[in-house]
């Protein structure tokens, strides 16, 4: 049994591991690095002999595991490809927008437009949704529970970071080997703490994104959203509105839950609250799918706030600002050309405005740097615009949807692997991970895989 690296960086950039066991190719997600271009952007295929892939499985649909799958089945279109049903429904629309983008980029900045609405459809053709904790042969018959020890068998099970989002069981060759994908063990708003089994590994794939960040003492998601009540009450009264840049899939729901149960509770008022055309088809399939998969709140329909407004179209980025209206824009990290970036340089140099940060953002990103950025201190959002001083209201959260470092060091410590392979984050993030479980685990290899080295496992 052999595992490859793909993505071309130890990262969080284009996530995609190949799987070579009893003679066939599994691959792990098909990622497109959201910071690359052409095919920096994309996993080592080239690795990959045309036609060569069995089966590919996708962990869940954010962009960093799921962009290049068009790439991908265009050079293996025999692959079927297995995913949850809400992956299934979201993946369409990511990877739709994600044509749409690049149709932009292309025409403003002669970017790379690496596929299209074509290929997305030929390629969706291919993709099969899977029930969780049920195992499935790799070319997609259901299995009883008894019967796949002589064949490659995998079964999902909630992960509980977005809608849809699963890790992944596979069984060959005697052995158990565990993907976590993105995970969070810990309840979100909507997102239900993770369901992983707790049964030794072989070989556990883990990512480690907030390895290189502890847990502040005394941290609670209760006390975190009792802060952003308190910003969020201080931002209205200044008589401006509230810039909250959000990643559409996953931040954006959990943000509209959260001012659902402040709206609720009677903390904060009727505020008009406004999300762009991508966030409000993303938070519909989270209502359509909000009894038939693992959540908190599975009564809440989050479309169904009277407030809530979308904006969308050509012209979104200039509609008027308002007085005591939240913004909740993608994308996440302000990129250029999207809403949030539009919106943040119209409102970063007005003193009566707030700009709030719920998630991660890289710190090279536009959001990034203006996380980074004092008051009075210049920043400059977009590769056109004039550098602009900080003077609005400014005020982070840790809102994270990934697993904090202790919760997978636990994990990894109570499944037992003999080896652990590590991935999803940045270097000193794996150092971390290394450097402890060597002490919890000293007979596991603890191995960073090297982009594109096979590794015998
Ligand atoms: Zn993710
Ligand atoms: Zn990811």
């Amino acid at each position: 049994m052999r595992f490859t690296n793909l993505t071309r960086g130890l990262e969080i950039g284009a996530n995609c591991y190949l799987l070579e066991t009893s003679g066939k190719k599994i691959v792990l997600d098909s990622g497109m690095h959201p910071k690359q271009e052409g095919e920096n952007a994309c996993p080592m295929f080239d690795l990959l002999e045309h036609g060569s892939v069995d089966a590919v499985v996708l962990s869940h649909a954010h962009q960093d595991h799921i962009g290049t799958l068009p790439l991908l089945l265009r050079d293996h279109p025999k692959a079927p490809v297995f995913m949850t049903e809400a992956t299934r429904k979201l993946g369409g629309i990511m990877l739709h927008n994600s044509v749409n983008v690049m149709d932009r980029q292309r025409e403003e900045i002669g970017a790379t437009q690496l596929f299209r609405h074509r290929d997305v459809e030929i390629g969706s053709k291919k993709w099969r949704a899977c029930p969780l904790e049920h195992p499935f042969s790799i070319h997609g018959e259901r299995l009883s529970s008894h019967s796949h020890h002589d064949t490659v068998s995998f079964e999902f099970f909630d992960a509980g970071h977005i809608l849809g989002s699963v890790g992944t069981l596979i069984r060959a060759e005697g052995k158990r080997i565990f993907y976590t994908g993105d995970v969070n063990f810990e309840d979100q708003t909507i997102s239900r703490a993770a369901t992983f089994p707790e049964e030794p590994v072989d070989v556990l794939i883990m990512e480690t994104t907030r390895g290189d960040s502890p847990t502040p003492e005394g941290f609670t998601r209760a006390n975190e959203q009792a802060r952003l009540l308190a910003a969020i009450q201080e931002g209205l009264k200044r008589e401006g509105c509230i810039l909250i840049p959000v990643f559409a899939l996953g931040k954006t729901q959990e943000l509209l839950a959260m001012l659902y149960q402040m709206r609720k509770s009677g903390q904060i008022g009727a505020i008009p609250i406004y999300i762009g055309g991508l966030s409000t088809k993303i938070t519909c399939l989270y209502d359509e799918l909000r009894s038939s998969t693992p959540r908190l709140l599975p009564n809440l329909k989050l479309m169904d706030c009277p407030t809530l407004q979308t904006l969308a179209g050509k012209d979104a980025g200039k509609t008027e600002l308002h007085d005591h209206r939240i913004y909740a824009l993608s994308s996440g990290m302000m990129s250029e050309i999207t809403l949030s970036n539009v919106f943040g340089r119209r409102v970063i140099d007005q003193p009566d405005e707030s700009i709030f940060f719920v998630g991660y953002a890289d710190p090279d990103s536009p959001a990034g740097q203006v996380r980074a950025c004092s008051q009075g201190q210049l920043v400059q959002l977009a590769s056109h615009s004039a550098p602009q001083p900080l003077l609005c209201n400014k005020e982070s959260f840790n809102f994270s949807a990934h697993s904090s470092r202790e919760c997978l060091r636990e994990y990894a410590k109570k499944v037992q692997p003999k080896k652990i392979i590590l991935v999803h984050g940045d270097a000193p993030a794996m150092g971390w991970f290394k450097e402890v479980l060597g002490g919890d685990l000293p007979g596991t290899e603890i191995i960073t895989p090297t982009p594109g080295e096979p590794i015998e496992l």
